[in-house]
């Protein structure tokens, strides 16, 4: 690791992903967030935004479906820091058949260190931290020898 870092803005960019069987419980989790969450940009893959912008009549950044791409298209953005939360509820009782692309996308955010919530608990300690609404700086990974 050497010291290389990425200011977070005050608002930041967070992304949202959850797997079928948890849409119903992301979708009430961002509605009791709704007013949080409109200060800050939103991205989702594809499905999961839909019943969000449709729901909560938020603006979403819509990738691809998980399924079709949306979960590698996320990972990219994570590690050209386009995005600073990911809030991301799997499923830990159906397989998935991108289950490869669900463990990069976190290991992406692994990589990249930021901020991940895997299910509501996590979701709430993160949104009701005092650095959501400030600047932050994330250390970012180095492989120099
Ligand atoms: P979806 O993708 O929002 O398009 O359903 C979720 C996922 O990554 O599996």
């Amino acid at each position: 690791m050497d010291n290389r870092k990425a200011a977070m803005a005050p608002q930041k960019r967070i992304a949202l992903v959850a797997h079928d069987n948890q849409k119903d419980d992301l979708l009430e989790w961002a509605h009791y967030n709704r007013a949080l969450l409109s200060g800050h940009q939103l991205y989702a893959t594809g499905t999961t935004g839909g019943v969000l912008e449709g729901e909560l009549d938020l603006t979403v950044n819509k990738l691809l479906s998980g399924p079709l791409g949306g979960d590698q298209q996320m990972g990219a953005k994570i590690a050209e820091g386009e995005i600073d939360i990911l809030i991301f509820f799997w499923d830990p009782l159906e397989a998935q058949p991108h289950d490869p692309d669900v463990k990069a996308l976190l290991r992406m955010a692994q990589v990249w260190n930021i901020p991940v919530a895997t299910n509501r608990a996590s979701a709430d300690f993160i949104v009701s931290s005092p650095l959501m609404g400030e600047a932050y700086d994330r250390r970012l990974p180095g492989y120099k020898r």
